[in-house]
């Protein structure tokens, strides 16, 4: 249940913008960047996944709980980020394998405002349409991950399955988790629900198979139905973490602290600790929704907490 207090913090730190006043920001243009937002990553010998950039937004110490603005900006400092400026990347990410091109989460679209929304452009740069997605894979249903997969109330992928963990789907249906000021949340959410109604994918459990290749990792806690996904092609493998962080530099330093949009910040800290300890001990590669484009690497002990060990860079053989 989200309290008021959390609902005013992320109010603040997430102003969710009116359908009426969403715009331009639609089309996904690359703003000022000459080139695309979008890296792609080859897995294995026949998967890829291209992470595409939706934009970035503004974590301020006030969005966060367990730590204080005098700790967030240590911590930024000690990753050399300016703590009055630091902003989250919003990553979605296409998955191409057995013909298939899959989206894992479909950005803000219209959602959040003209600093994001830029993720359908940054997929067309990549010479797909919207047409040719085939599965639109939600993380969760928060604003920032689904309010791209519809426009004006419908849907923006006419041929995509929507796959969705059942707790999430049962957690934004239900009127009794409605707080103050989360009307929007769970509207955006509703939408979606409804406009992919007829090609709805509910999965439960821990682990399920999506695609050949691509398996569910439950991660509750940021949302009741919070799901990672893993990659799997050859010898390679990718979790796609989703919200496991969202202020990375202070949430890898200090993996207890939570932030105002989790529905249990208990469980979600938990969910955090034990996910961190595991990739590390599997060196397992991560992509993260919020982490610096491209938000792709490892993770690394550091002190009490850990850090990010960025990917390689994908150069062409
Ligand atoms: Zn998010």
């Amino acid at each position: 249940m989200l309290t008021r207090r959390q609902m005013l913090a992320t109010g603040a730190a997430l102003p969710l913008v009116p359908a009426t006043a969403r715009a331009a920001s639609h089309t996904g243009t690359t703003g000022t960047n000459a080139l695309a937002d979008a890296l792609r990553f080859p897995l294995g010998e026949d998967m890829a996944v291209t992470v595409l950039s939706d934009g970035a937004l503004r974590i301020g110490p006030e969005a966060l709980q367990g730590i204080d603005a005098e700790g967030y900006a240590t911590l930024m400092q000690d990753a050399y980020r300016d703590p009055d400026t630091f902003r989250a990347a919003v990553n979605g990410f296409l998955v191409e394998a057995n013909g298939e091109k899959m989206l894992i989460d479909a950005g803000t679209g219209g959602a959040m405002g003209p600093d994001l929304g830029r993720l359908l452009g940054n997929l067309s740069a990549t010479g797909t349409a919207p047409e040719d997605i085939t599965r639109v894979i939600a993380t969760h249903l928060h604003p920032d991950h689904m309010g791209g997969a519809v426009e004006g109330g419908e849907a923006v992928f006419p041929n995509a399955e929507l796959t969705v963990h059942e707790q999430e789907r049962a957690f934004w249906t239900d009127d009794a988790n409605m707080a103050e000021g989360s009307e929007q949340f769970f509207q955006i959410a509703r939408t979606v629900l409804d406009q992919y109604s007829d090609r709805l994918n509910v999965i439960s459990g821990d682990e399920v198979e999506v695609a050949p290749g691509l398996t569910s990792m439950f991660l509750p806690g940021h949302t009741p139905g919070h799901t990672g996904y893993v990659l799997d092609s050859g010898d390679q493998s990718v979790l796609i973490w989703a919200d496991i962080v969202h202020a990375a530099p202070v949430q890898l330093a200090r993996p207890e602290v939570t932030i105002g949009f989790d529905v249990n910040p208990e469980q979600a800290a938990e969910t955090r600790a034990a996910l961190l300890d595991r990739v590390v001990a599997d060196r397992m590669m991560i992509a993260g929704s919020h982490i610096d484009f491209p938000g792709m690497g490892h993770i690394a002990p550091q002190g009490e907490g850990y850090r990010m060990v960025n990917a390689a860079y994908p150069y062409r053989a």
